[in-house]
């Protein structure tokens, strides 16, 4: 998968990206990622990316001129992109557009400034995505989170697909608690069931509270999930424990 992103910080991408699980899909060829430096689109000698507003009023917008050639120049090499820019005005960024996103072979994002962008460029934009209902600076920190949270979901970024697949969202739910060596710190011990090593019993034991803190935390995302048998194993062992607190 290729993405290139068109921004007046390039370097800010190079430096968190070259950590983790991401660097890796990168170093492998798995994710081609290009940060695109917009300046390099400008037309005049100070190299300028803004200017003041017509009607007036404060701030800068983003000029149209530098995104176009950008735009222009990227679609003439290599699969034709799909255009996305980052704005607190567009569809909410979730799991499921991450999923729908990693199955494009080419993402093009472009990081507004200021006020945002000429409307104009809107005319060669796919999709508006926002990360949330709050107002950054710029576009890039929203890019970063959506590449890292897309690239997972290409084969091969994330070496065990399974556990890709347990995360929270993927099936409607939140992950179940995680637990690690040692068995007990400062009297804090690991669920007996865990230590067991009946994998019947621990895919129950997880699952149920997969489904317990779906329930308290995201009602919402738990009236969409669809039962297995697994969930319905569970939610007996639910039962069960309800009932001898009663007993
Ligand atoms: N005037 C714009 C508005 O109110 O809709 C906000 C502009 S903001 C200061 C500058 C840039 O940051 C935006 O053009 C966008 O690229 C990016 N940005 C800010 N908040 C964002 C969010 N929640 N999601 C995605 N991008 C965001």
């Amino acid at each position: 998968m290729k993405i290139d992103v068109l921004t007046i910080f390039p370097d800010l991408f190079e430096a968190v990206l070259k950590w983790g699980v991401i660097s890796r899909a990168i170093e492998s060829g798995l994710i081609e990622f290009g940060a695109v430096d917009l300046r390099d689109f400008t037309d005049d000698r100070h190299r300028t990316t803004d200017d003041y507003p017509f009607g007036g009023g404060g701030g800068l917008v983003m000029k149209a001129g530098p995104i176009l050639r950008a735009v222009d120049a990227l679609r003439a090499n290599g699969p034709v992109p799909y255009v996305i820019y980052t704005s607190p005005q567009g569809e909410i960024f979730d799991n499921t557009k991450a999923r729908e996103l990693s199955r494009k072979e080419r993402l093009l994002f472009i990081c507004g400034r200021y006020e945002g962008i000429d409307e104009r460029v809107m005319s060669i934009v796919d999709e508006e995505l926002s990360i949330g209902d709050f107002v950054l600076s710029g576009g890039e920190i929203p890019v970063l989170l959506m590449v890292e949270a897309i690239s997972r979901f290409v084969p091969g970024v994330v070496g065990d697909m399974e556990s890709v697949v347990n995360d929270s969202f993927y099936r409607d739910l939140l992950d179940h608690p995680h637990y690690t060596r040692p068995r007990n710190i400062r009297g804090l011990e690991v669920p007996d069931v865990l230590l067991s090593g009946d994998h019947e019993k621990i895919e129950i034991f997880r699952r149920k509270k997969s489904l317990e803190r779906t329930m308290e935390r995201r009602p919402d995302i738990f009236l969409k999930h669809e039962l297995d048998l697994y969930d319905k194993k569970a939610i007996l062992s639910l039962f069960e424990e309800l009932r001898k607190n009663v007993e």
